[in-house]
């Protein structure tokens, strides 16, 4: 057992017994060690000498890390958006008829041409054991702005 020093992101320490420096690192990996004070799970080793280290310079990571992890939400997010407007500006919209158009066009029914629309998850599997290449589009999150 190896008993490790650890705080929070709101800066609580406290101390838990760990199997393993390696049990450790998988556990705050699956981020399932919460602080006892606050319950969050954004927990992390704490510096051999917290008394010298706290202070600003340590408040100051989380904001950091809040600021990275809405970064990679917009950036998500205009992915996202980006790879939908170029999808829907070169395909015409068949809505539901999606998959039987689909069927259509794979077997010479109709001209081939780029179609997007609605698809279960059922059908979307069917047109594909059919062969039919069908991407599912990304749902878009909110703009959270
Ligand atoms: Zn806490």
């Amino acid at each position: 057992m190896i008993r490790f020093a650890l705080v929070c992101d709101r800066g609580h320490d406290f101390e838990a017994w760990f199997s393993s420096g390696s049990a450790y690192e998988k556990q705050e990996a699956a981020r399932s060690i919460s602080c006892p004070a606050c319950g969050g799970t954004d927990v992390r080793k704490a510096p051999m000498a917290p008394a010298i280290l706290r202070g600003k310079s340590l408040r100051g990571k989380p904001k950091q890390s809040e600021r990275l992890a809405t970064q990679e939400r917009k950036k998500t997010y205009a992915f996202l958006k980006g790879l939908r407007d170029q999808l829907t500006a070169n395909a015409d919209n068949v809505g539901p008829a999606f998959p039987e158009e689909a069927r259509k066009m794979h077997y010479g029914e109709t001209e081939a041409r780029n179609i997007y629309g609605e698809a279960s998850v059922d059908e979307a599997k069917a047109l594909s054991d059919e062969g039919i290449p069908a991407l599912p589009l990304p749902p878009l999150p909110e703009d959270h702005n």
